[in-house]
């Protein structure tokens, strides 16, 4: 047990959650598998000091809370607050993407994969943004293939969530400057310019993941210098990420650049891309993805 760990082996959660061991964490929050006394299942709990400068797990449960029953967002068993520590009870997952991506001869997944996996991810940002919150990290760690399904992806980490509507459902107005959110290498140009952040941003974040999905990397995937890789995504010519895509990826490229800050993109159309390529280069549904190939 290292000093920071909040929890231990054997200690129990409401009666009923007993922790196993850590499976990740270190940076805002740590994640323990616990065994459900009730379901007799396996579960993933999270859990933040409470005394942490950054409280991202309330925002998680506000946002998890409101979008349960959706295809590609885990179970919220529960979520509160103790003396020492916020935490909530989710569904245990598999590998992320990241992992899964990282574990592939050349660190690629295959266009039929990607296409294919692309629609889940797309629902899944589509699911937040309907309920008013921004993802705000969108990355290939914030996605995971669940335990039991592998083909089924979900969606990660709403710790840096962020409400884009008001009570009237209307776009809150954009601040003027806004501190940066997110990650340095999936980071769309507007959070590099710590500009207030959009639905289209996570659609950018989107995009980057897919060209590092193909590709294996990104022009600036070993720079670590805010500054240098918000310069290199303002200057690079887009197109020539295209020549590695599919046809239908020049209409997404270019719907995303005509979006701003207000405007709700149009999900259908891109899903409409994805689809259109899946057919046209003949992948099936139900071909296996790269991680089910032995
Ligand atoms: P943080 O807010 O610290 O970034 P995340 O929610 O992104 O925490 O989780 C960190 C890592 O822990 C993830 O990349 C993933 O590998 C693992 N993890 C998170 N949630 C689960 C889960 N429900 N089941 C299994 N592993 C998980």
């Amino acid at each position: 047990m290292s000093d920071s760990d909040l929890l231990i082996k054997g200690d129990l959660i409401k009666s009923r959650w007993r922790i196993t061991h850590k499976i990740g964490g270190g940076g805002f929050g740590q994640i323990y598998q616990a065994y459900d006394k009730l379901r007799r299942e396996l579960v993933a709990v999270k859990v933040e000091s409470n005394s942490q400068v950054r409280q991202g797990i309330r925002m998680e449960v506000t946002v998890l809370r409101r979008i349960q029953n959706r295809k590609h967002v885990c179970e919220l068993l529960s979520g509160g607050t103790s003396t020492l520590y916020n935490y909530m009870v989710i569904t245990l997952l598999g590998s992320s993407l990241s992992e899964l991506r990282r574990n592939l001869f050349e660190q690629c997944f295959t266009l039929s994969t990607t296409l294919r996996i692309s629609l889940q991810i797309l629902d899944a940002i589509e699911s937040i943004h309907s309920i008013g919150f921004l993802h705000r990290d969108i990355k290939p760690s914030n996605f995971a293939i669940g335990k039991k399904n592998l083909r089924q992806i979900f969606i990660l980490d709403f710790g840096l969530a962020r409400k884009y509507t008001d009570y009237d459902q209307h776009v809150r107005p954009a601040r003027i400057e806004a501190g940066f959110r997110g990650t340095i290498r999936y980071a769309s140009i507007n959070a590099h310019n710590n500009r207030e952040l959009g639905r289209h941003d996570d659609l950018w974040s989107f995009f980057y993941m897919l060209i590092e999905f193909l590709i294996g990397c990104l022009p600036w995937s070993k720079i670590k210098d805010k500054e240098s890789v918000g310069h290199i995504k303002e200057t690079y010519d887009y197109n020539r990420f295209l020549t590695y895509l599919p046809e239908e990826f020049d209409k997404f490229l270019e719907h995303i650049k005509e979006l701003h800050y207000e405007d709700k993109p149009d999900y259908e159309f891109l899903r409409s891309l994805f689809i259109s390529s899946i057919q046209r280069l003949g992948y099936h549904d139900d071909d296996p993805y790269d991680w089910e190939k032995s």
